[in-house]
């Protein structure tokens, strides 16, 4: 039996994020702790001041891994800098798209990583109080986080003074309900608050404003928890991997026609290619490889000639893709792109909130419009209204849900127009799956 590094699938990654996953029992404090677990903490406590832990982080070059991709150093500092006191610090880990299961594994299996990350940031911005923003259909994670907060607590790694410094910091779990715009940030705040989850415009950013009207910082699980490491081997150990632009690795939970699906991890700048064929083995069934959803239902579809695609942050959205928080999923020859698009955007229309009109009308009219184009109902100018619409939907949308709800439909009109006009002018659908309509 071959050990796991040994397996191509591991061969190909760079696990440094998910290091613990898998190899250590997340509910045993001491074998995190076994793994250079809580040094970060101790050496952040008493070796470093906390600008000095914002620099280090600033200068490793860290973006949000949430999607945003914004520096995590810059916004600690900032929320570090409001005069306004008490500051709290949130982590979003309400993961919702579709195919996506990255936060979820590494809560599940490396628990105290996410509360070492945080209790460091808690530092270094100067607050006491952080919560963690988990959706309740994610129960093991968190009974793990339940089991990890209680375990640091006995060893004195939360709570009161701790390791005997001046330092106190606590985590309280919120549950979330499974509204996809929950994973707003500002609608994740309104509804930590008890207020019903809906986005507000932006700016004041939370670390202006955030939870109660004070300074927030809030961050995705994926960034909290590569803290501790940064901290201890250095940022220029973290900036020497990945690109000039987006340093580290990424983590992708690689889903669809590929012959190994799971969680892995590569750096930065790896081709999109070398993830498709070296680390997911290539498209199942031996079929033709066609399209990689990125992003989830925000994100876009990239096609064969994308392969050599480096992944980073800026790469792909310059290609119409997104980087989101990590949902990959692969696409072969007997998926219609133009279903593809409209499954997607049926998501995003069920999980709108419904508050701003750009996306509750467009999002509504666009869905109107795929359905009829994949039941042989389409004219040749649905092509252009789908894309004023969508563009429309970009500019004038409040928040990300409905800005981003279109890409799918942007990114195959752009990649795979061809089969939209084969579903109009020729009522086919080249993978067969648009059974009203004729197979090519
Ligand atoms: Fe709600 Fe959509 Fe407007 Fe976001 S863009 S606030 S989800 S209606």
């Amino acid at each position: 039996v071959p050990r796991y590094h040994q397996i191509p699938f591991y061969m190909n990654q760079t696990r440094i994020l998910l290091r613990n996953c898998g190899l250590i029992n997340p509910e045993h404090i001491e074998e995190y702790i076994a793994r250079e677990g809580y040094q970060a903490l101790a050496k952040s406590l008493y070796k470093m001041s906390p600008q000095h832990v914002i620099e280090e982080i600033k200068s490793s070059g860290l973006r949000g891994r949430g999607g945003g991709g914004f520096p995590t150093g810059l916004k600690w500092e900032l929320t570090r800098k409001n005069p306004e006191d008490p500051k709290y610090v949130v982590c979003n880990a309400d993961e919702g798209d579709p195919g996506a299961f990255m936060d979820r594994s590494l809560i599940e299996g490396d628990p105290h990583a996410l509360v070492e990350g945080m209790a460091i940031a808690g530092y270094a911005i100067g607050s006491k109080k952080g919560f963690i923003y988990c959706r309740a259909e994610y129960p093991l994670a968190i009974s793990r986080l339940r089991t990890a907060i209680a375990q640091a607590k006995e060893y004195g790694l939360l709570g009161e003074k701790i390791l005997g410094s001046d330092f106190s910091f606590d985590i309280e779990i919120k549950e979330g309900a499974g509204a996809f715009v929950c994973g707003e940030e500002t609608a994740l705040m309104a509804s930590i608050e008890g207020r019903r989850g809906e986005p507000r415009p932006r700016p004041p950013f939370p670390a202006e404003r955030g939870l109660w009207g004070k300074p927030t910082n809030i961050n995705n699980v994926k960034s909290y928890a590569i803290v501790p490491q940064i901290i201890l081997k250095g940022s220029e150990w973290f900036s020497s991997i990945g690109t000039e632009k987006s340093k580290g690795t990424a983590v992708f939970a690689l889903t669809g026609k590929v012959k190994n699906t799971g969680l892995l991890e590569i750096p930065m700048g790896t081709s999109l290619g070398e993830i498709v064929f070296d680390v997911g083995g290539g498209v199942a069934k031996d079929r033709k490889f066609k399209a990689v959803q990125t992003g989830g239902p925000l994100g876009g579809c990239l096609p064969t000639e994308s392969l050599n695609l480096p992944v980073d942050f800026d790469s792909l959205t310059a290609a119409g893709a997104l980087m989101g928080s990590g949902g990959m999923i692969v696409v072969d020859e007997t998926t219609c792109m133009v279903e593809l698009a409209r499954f997607f955007l049926q998501f995003a229309v069920a999980e709108s909130c419904g508050q701003c009109a750009p996306c509750r009308i467009g999002g509504s009219k666009m869905l109107e419009i795929l359905t009829r184009i994949t039941k042989g109902q389409g004219k040749m100018e649905d092509l252009s209204m789908l894309e004023d619409i969508a563009n429309f939907m970009k500019e004038a949308s409040l928040c990300a849900l409905g800005q981003g709800a279109p890409n799918p439909v942007l990114s195959t009109l752009r990649y795979f127009k061809n089969e939209y006009e084969r579903h109009i002018l020729d009522l086919r659908c080249s993978a067969g799956v648009c059974t009203t309509l004729a197979p090519s």
